[in-house]
């Protein structure tokens, strides 16, 4: 398909940027510190320079010294550091060190399976957040290193959540789980229902297959009939303006979901629509936001890495070097400087994040949101 580069103008401002903005100072630094963790951790992945494990450790205990207990996911809380201190201290041999991460993260899971909690359930500030975690350790470490009893109570925390919402909002029948953020049912990866359903779609997270058969499948399905005519998917259930082409809000976030409902479903439709996706996001999924991740145009050149793991269709691996090489170019077109012009999800470590994976095609994943894949997956490729 012609490449036609059409700009999005997305959002004047993305609510989650405004929440971002009340954040405590303490808040901002320890996810600025996540980031540098994660990114350093990458960097030893693709090049296997021992340098970069020192660093990771490095970071690891100076961010483990700044935990405030007032977040509890992967990306935006304590579960992030420990689960990352974990892996690192594990490849360093010090065990003892690796259990006490784990040990702590796992003291966060009463404030994730309480019921009276306003805890959300998305990906960034929620439940699905931490169950990423959990899961990160036993695709990093192996599997059994969190018990599958702890992960079932966070995914069942998880599906009684929707479930209540589904109810309230006499959407059983067509949705037996609906989220909301902020009263907002809202579609993307980020904070909104593709980001959940694919998590709880992760084979690490062990759910039965009546689950995923009777209550994530027609939740999918629900979701998948909101999508636009030109194949991209609205921010939140009542939007109605096809303009974001985000891995946060539209297509990028949403071709996640779909491409691992193809995964356990084994349907046409989804690998069909995921393709759709692809479609979109070729063409206007450059964006005038930013190089970042989140909603930039490294995100969404993950969509194609993803799409290109399942198919092993060059088509999509050509595209996202495409999207690599307008990355590269980082400043010459006149995109907007985000708020945090260095971080992970908005800036210049998202871009390097991307690139660096570019170089490994095969290997790549989407931080703190695609899993390594399962030992399985990996007989199977
Ligand atoms: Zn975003």
């Amino acid at each position: 398909m012609e490449r036609s580069f059409i700009i999005s103008q997305g959002e004047s401002r993305p609510k989650s940027k405004i929440f971002y903005s009340k954040w405590k100072r303490g808040s901002r630094q320890l996810i600025h510190m996540i980031a540098l963790l994660i990114l350093v951790g990458q960097l030893y992945r693709v090049t296997c320079d021992q340098t970069y494990l020192l660093r990771s450790l490095d970071y690891v205990k100076r961010t483990l010294r700044n935990l405030n207990g007032r977040r509890v996911t992967f990306l935006c809380g304590d579960a992030g550091p420990l689960a990352v201190g974990a892996v690192v201290y594990h490849k360093l041999k010090s065990d003892c060190e690796s259990q006490e991460c784990i040990t702590k993260l796992l003291q966060l899971q009463k404030t994730i399976v309480c019921r009276d909690s306003d805890l959300p359930d998305e990906l960034l500030y929620g439940r699905a957040g931490y169950l990423y975690a959990l899961l990160y350790l036993n695709t990093e470490i192996g599997p059994g290193t969190v018990c599958e009893s702890a992960i079932k109570e966070v995914v069942n925390a998880i599906i009684e959540s929707g479930k209540t919402l589904s109810r309230e909002e006499r959407k059983a029948e067509r949705c037996p789980l609906l989220y909301q953020w902020h009263r907002k049912q809202y579609v993307g990866a980020a904070h909104g229902m593709a980001g959940i359903y694919y998590m709880l779609m992760q084979p690490a997270a062990k759910v039965d297959q009546e689950t995923l058969t009777e209550m994530v499948k027609p939740s999918i399905d629900y979701v998948r009939h909101k999508r636009f005519r030109s194949g991209n998917y609205p921010s939140s259930l009542s939007n109605e303006t096809d303009r974001l082409v985000h891995w946060c809000h539209g297509a990028p976030g949403v071709i996640h979901m779909l491409t691992q409902a193809y995964k356990v479903f084994k349907e046409e439709k989804y690998l069909k629509e995921a393709m759709e996706c692809s479609d979109v996001i070729w063409q206007r999924g450059l964006l005038r936001k930013g190089y970042g991740i989140c909603h930039g145009t490294a995100g969404n050149g993950y969509s194609f890495l993803s799409l290109y793991h399942l198919t092993q269709d060059k088509k999509y691996l050509y595209r996202a070097c495409k999207f690599a090489e307008w990355c590269l170019e980082y400043g010459a077109h006149g995109c907007r400087i985000p708020d945090r012009p260095y971080s992970l999800f908005e800036g210049m470590a998202g871009a390097i994040h991307f690139l660096s994976d570019i170089l490994v095609p095969e290997t790549s994943r989407f931080p703190a949101f695609e899993l390594a894949p399962s030992q399985r997956d990996k007989k199977m490729q």
